[in-house]
């Protein structure tokens, strides 16, 4: 009889570099927090009362806990979030960069 191995979804693309929502370029210069407030598992960041906001050039989605949910999306008024496979080919490197934010923060 042979076994079917049980397939290794979610668990094992977040430990790649699985990230459902991407903060993209239009953020900087514009980080008005819109999209923090609607988020129903807090995990877009630095918020207005996180010591490294004024430090930084946007907000950033951690991968680890976002759920996909899109909420976020149509509150940015400039267009800056994207699913992580919908982002636009120039802004490809913003799938790193929101990484990289909460990886840094260890
Ligand atoms: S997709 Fe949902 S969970 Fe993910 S950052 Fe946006 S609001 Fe938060
Ligand atoms: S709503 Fe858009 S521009 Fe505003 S902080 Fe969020 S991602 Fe940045």
């Amino acid at each position: 009889m042979s076994m079917i191995p049980p397939r290794p979804i979610a668990a094992g693309l977040r430990d790649s570099c699985y990230m459902p929502h991407v903060i993209t370029e239009p953020c900087i210069g514009t980080k008005d927090t819109s999209c923090v407030g609607v988020c129903p598992v807090d995990c877009i960041h630095p918020s207005k009362n996180e010591p490294d906001f004024a430090t930084t050039e946007q907000l950033y989605i951690d991968p680890d806990t976002c759920i996909d949910c899109a909420l976020c999306v149509d509150e940015c008024p400039v267009k800056a979030i994207f699913q992580q496979e919908d982002v636009p080919a120039e802004w490809t490197k913003y799938i790193q960069i929101n990484l990289d934010y909460y990886k840094n923060k260890g």
